[in-house]
């Protein structure tokens, strides 16, 4: 499957604990990004012609693509048909929003031009926590939100949240859970906080003016997993729950190591087996763009073999599904049985089916506390395999 990222690199204010390349909302600047990114759109398709009307899944994410004003969009999205995207026949098209920047307008204009998924970022529902790691918006804010969005006719609603913030209680983690999944939502994303050294919270924590407690990273996803199971979310990756038949098709691709294109600053692309992204600095993309999208000026991530083997462990490992023996096979190699039997025999894998209409497959997946030891699980077990004859 082939899909198509646009990567929108404004926010209203930067996080405290963002290490990603955005920027504050500038509306003087909107134009001219929208200007660029058509124009590395356009010459994308000049490269790969027909490439872009192939696309089955269109992701637009940030920064805060709400945050860019309903004309910039248009502009956008007119571009993408241009080149033979035709929206409506996308199974999905989904779009970030952040409560700051939702407004019944808002909504409406993104519906409007064909987006039929919108994720939200809540992060938590604590005044105190929004305010200590800078976000932007209030927790009546994040409630009105959600509201709005979930009373939208035809839109499939995803929420995140975020846990092991400084200070936060394993109770107050639940909570959030508890309440965000009371909303009719048909998607939960949660993610532990990864403190960058670069951002300003891990200057706050290199200082000692606030602490992580690493210590609690287990019980509150796993109660948080047990809550949504509960309520009819199936985990079908480490962080992300779905009711049944609303996974995110277009993450999914990245996991099962799927083509897409990005566009706009530092977004990633993966063709013909090669990983390449444009410059991440703004100014840097522009010059870029400007300069006709030299190949030039792409970075490359070439895998080696062991790379990509760690890759394919790495991204299945991550989801319900598992990996899956022919995918192994296919990339030829056997994993290392005793490695697999030590895992098992600590609740921490398990063997399983995958099974379509057409036929069974016996996978690995994770189990129990291994979601927890996950990266441990991948490392041996990428360190331990053998090459098939
Ligand atoms: S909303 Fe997301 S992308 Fe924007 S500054 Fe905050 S963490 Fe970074």
């Amino acid at each position: 499957m082939f899909c198509v990222y646009i990567h929108v690199p404004f926010c209203k204010k930067v996080c405290d604990y963002c290490d990603f390349r955005v920027m504050p909302s500038q509306s003087k600047i909107f134009a001219e990004y929208t200007d660029l990114l058509c124009k590395q759109i356009v010459s994308f398709e000049g490269g790969n012609p027909g490439l872009l009307a192939s696309a089955r899944t269109l992701y637009l994410g940030g920064g805060t693509p709400s945050e860019l004003p309903a004309e910039f969009l248009h502009r956008i999205f007119e571009c993408l048909a241009s080149v033979g995207l035709d929206i409506s026949k996308l199974n999905e098209v989904s779009m970030e929003f952040n409560p700051e920047s939702t407004s019944r307008q808002s909504v409406q204009n993104a519906v409007e031009l064909g987006v039929n998924r919108i994720s939200l970022g809540i992060q938590t529902f604590d005044a105190n926590l929004l305010k200590l790691v800078g976000r932007s918006h209030s927790v009546e804010a994040g409630l009105e939100a959600l509201n709005l969005l979930t009373c939208t006719s035809n839109l499939q609603v995803n929420a995140d949240l975020m846990f092991d913030l400084p200070g936060q209680t394993v109770e107050g983690f639940l909570a959030d859970v508890d309440r965000l999944s009371d909303f009719p939502l048909n998607h939960v994303s949660f993610y532990g906080l990864n403190v960058s050294p670069r951002s300003r919270l891990g200057h706050r924590v290199d200082r000692g003016e606030l602490a992580v407690n690493e210590d609690l990273y287990e019980p509150m996803y796993m109660s948080g997993v047990e809550i949504l199971k509960r309520k009819g979310f199936e985990r079908y990756e480490v962080s992300n729950f779905a009711r049944p038949g609303f996974e995110s098709a277009h993450n999914q691709n990245y996991w099962n190591r799927g083509e897409y294109a990005g566009f706009g600053p530092g977004a990633h692309s993966y063709l013909h087996a090669v990983r390449y992204y444009a410059p991440e600095i703004y100014p840097r993309w522009r010059d870029y763009v400007k300069s006709g999208c030299p190949e030039s000026m792409l970075s490359f991530d070439r895998l080696r073999r062991e790379d990509e083997i760690m890759e394919l462990l790495w991204l299945s490992l991550r989801q319900s599904r598992g990996i899956s023996t022919e995918d192994l096979e296919k990339m030829g190699i056997a994993l290392d049985k005793s490695v697999c039997e030590r895992w098992i025999s600590k609740g921490f894998l398990k063997h399983g089916n995958l099974s379509n209409l057409l036929q069974s497959k016996s996978c690995l997946r994770l189990e129990g506390r291994g979601w927890i030891f996950m990266d441990d699980i991948v490392t041996d077990l990428a360190n331990t395999y053998s090459n098939l004859e």
